[in-house]
């Protein structure tokens, strides 16, 4: 599947803050976006630029479509399952996109990024209710158990243990000692802590 592979940061520095790309690289002093916090390109670093209404609902589909990782396409099928879904389409994107089997894995602490995770998911390592499941954006459901598959790599080992304080979300039961996780809920907005303003995504879809 097609998937971004231009420089990453650059991706931050136009959303003008932090989306944790790199892995351990974004929690350290040699971070872009601390370096250079203006947007890419020759005029990036202009001064006083008002965006328009159609930019910030832009910028912030933007945001949430690299945060996560998602191309185009498949972005706007999740906002198209979500406006099926009974509730707030925006919330029920957010949670859509949290359910990713690659997201999960970031979020268990088992990968510094999502980029990371993915990978890891592409190669196998984990398995869904038992079975080996390597598609990234298989969508996990309430009473499914994630877990690592065969023996804990070392970059793996390394995540889990620079990851110790990240607490897994509460809709996600981690069971450190086998290292697997129950998903006990839907997330729910509140579960869900990006920086994120979906009914401007909502809006800007819904044209
Ligand atoms: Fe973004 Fe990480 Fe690069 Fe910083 S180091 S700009 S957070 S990807």
């Amino acid at each position: 599947m097609a998937r971004y592979t231009g420089a990453v940061c650059r991706l931050c520095r136009r959303e003008g803050q932090k989306l944790f790309l790199k892995g351990d690289r974004c929690y350290t002093d040699k971070c872009a976006i601390d370096r250079r916090a203006f947007a890419p390109g020759q005029h990036g670093n202009a001064r006083n630029k008002k965006m328009s209404e159609y930019g910030m609902q832009l910028r912030e589909k933007q945001k949430a479509r690299r945060y996560y990782g998602v191309l185009e396409s498949q972005f706007r099928k999740y906002f198209e399952m979500a406006s099926q879904r009974k509730g707030v389409t925006g919330e029920n994107l957010l949670s859509i996109l949290e359910t990713r089997l690659d997201n999960v894995v970031y979020r268990l602490g088992f990968a510094m990024s999502r980029a990371e995770a993915r990978q890891l998911v592409r190669h196998g390592h984990f398995t869904v209710n038992g079975k080996k499941v390597d598609i990234p954006s298989y969508l996990v459901k309430p009473g499914e158990t994630i877990a690592l598959k065969g023996k804990t790599l070392d970059k793996i080992k390394a995540s889990l243990e620079a990851n110790g304080s990240r607490k897994a979300p509460k809709w996600l039961e981690f069971d450190a000692n086998n290292l697997s996780a129950n998903v006990a809920a839907m997330p729910a907005r509140e579960d869900i802590d990006m920086p994120i303003e979906e009914h401007l995504i909502v809006e800007l879809y819904s044209k």
